[in-house]
């Protein structure tokens, strides 16, 4: 049979072109009875041990991580609702805006850039109001702040035990750890893409019992018909016991992807565990090169940054452009940064998943080394044309900032 390979299309987190699990050139003559077979064990085994929940109901719908915001919107949102939403970054302004796009009526606590919601905010919002939800990114790829799951989980439960706990886990999940029963959370959403490995292209779902039950005695209509959770859930169901069903058709090719990335993930060394140590060591070599150039990382404090991205306020003077084709030149994909205020001035990198687990590729070495030269590179030729025209060289900053131990 013959094989093609599917590079990483975005200019996003990959440390190097990441290749995807191979997947057939020509699909078997596709029906949705084939991916049935492809889909038992998924829901009891890898989801399971992924989120740490007994019986978390797994949505697998074609689509991207946005179709998880709608799906959220629209299932457990009845249009009026008041919704809390805690914005860390980019991704926040737009979950709030699908919800308000549901008719939910949102309210919005925007941490600081680079910071991370408190939790003395939460507790006045949730003693203020009831809310039906509070919702809140994992990891903002925006910014790189890291949510305390733990944390916002618990203290929404301990005040208001209805209000439902949703975690957009795009960026975090298999790179950070998430138990969504012990913290409460009632909803993960994600995607195949980042974290996960797979090709993009559809959205995973999590609901706890406590979430469905929610969703089931709506008292109004479902406000979407594609994100219909009524209408996923016996096509869910059919898929564990291999019945065949149809609502709209699978993506089995992803499907089958993904399927290959979760097994390798969850059933292959390293262990879940050991994979979350490696991303935490992996942060802090990559975080270390950077305060040793002089560089100040967007998240305010280490305890808030993320394990498996790095986002960086750029040397004065150097733009985004000055780093890109340097380091691409070394194999390396970064990304400028992405939020209205402050794009210009900071790049991510990303280092999760085959990067940080398969030392072998000897992936995070060439990120390091890539990184130094480049920036260095990239300082030594503005100075030098800032000396051409006469003008004062950048200097490195007196103190490098300091890092102490982040949460282990
Ligand atoms: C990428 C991302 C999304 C959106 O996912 P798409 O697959 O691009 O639709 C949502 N939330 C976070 C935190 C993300 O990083």
């Amino acid at each position: 049979m013959a094989f093609f390979r599917i590079h990483n299309p975005l200019p996003t987190f990959a440390a190097r072109k990441i290749s995807y699990p191979r997947l057939p050139a020509r699909l078997p003559s596709i029906s949705s009875q084939v991916s049935h077979r492809k889909m038992s064990t998924f829901k009891q085994e890898a989801h399971k041990d992924l989120l740490y929940s007994k019986d978390a109901q797994i949505f697998l719908i074609s689509g991207s991580g946005t179709l998880g915001w709608d799906q959220v919107a629209s299932n457990l949102i009845e249009p009026g609702e008041d919704v809390l939403v805690l914005n860390s970054g980019y991704f926040g302004d737009s979950f709030r805006d699908c919800l308000e796009a549901y008719g939910a009526k949102v309210d919005s606590i925007v941490a600081e850039f680079g910071a991370a919601v408190s939790k003395s905010e939460i507790e006045k919002a949730l003693k203020a109001k009831k809310y039906k939800a509070v919702t809140f990114t994992h990891v903002d790829t925006s910014t790189g702040v890291l949510s305390d799951a733990k944390m916002i989980g618990e203290t929404v439960k301990a005040i208001s035990p209805e209000t439902l706990v949703v975690l957009d886990g795009v960026c975090s999940v298999a790179s950070e750890e998430i138990q969504m029963d012990a913290w409460g959370i009632d909803v993960v959403l994600t995607a195949s893409q980042k974290g996960l490995g797979a090709p993009p292209g559809l959205s995973i779902v999590a609901a706890s019992q406590a979430a469905l039950a929610v969703a089931q005695s709506r008292k109004t209509p479902v406000t979407s018909y594609y994100a219909s959770w009524k209408k996923w859930l016996p096509i869910m169901n059919a898929y564990e016991t291999g019945k065949p069903m149809y609502f709209a058709t699978p993506p089995v090719n992803l499907i089958r992807a993904y399927y290959t990335s979760l097994k390798q993930i969850t059933q292959v060394a390293p262990s879940l565990e050991e994979r979350f140590k490696l991303h935490k060591e992996a942060s802090r070599r990559v975080k270390d090169a950077v305060a040793e150039l002089g560089l100040k990382e967007v998240p305010k404090d280490p305890y808030y940054a993320a394990n498996g991205m790095s986002a960086v306020y750029l040397p004065d003077g150097v733009g985004v452009g000055d780093l890109v084709p340097r380091l691409l030149q070394r194999d390396v994909v970064i990304t400028g940064g992405l939020h209205k205020d402050y794009k210009e001035k900071y790049f991510r990198i990303g280092h999760m998943g085959t990067t940080v687990v398969n030392a072998e590729r000897g992936d995070l070495d060439k990120l390091v080394t890539a990184l130094k030269e480049s920036i260095r590179e990239a300082v030594a030729s503005k100075q030098s044309s800032l000396l051409d025209r006469g003008q004062e060289p950048y200097r490195r900053p007196e103190t490098t900032p300091k890092r102490p131990s982040a949460r282990l």
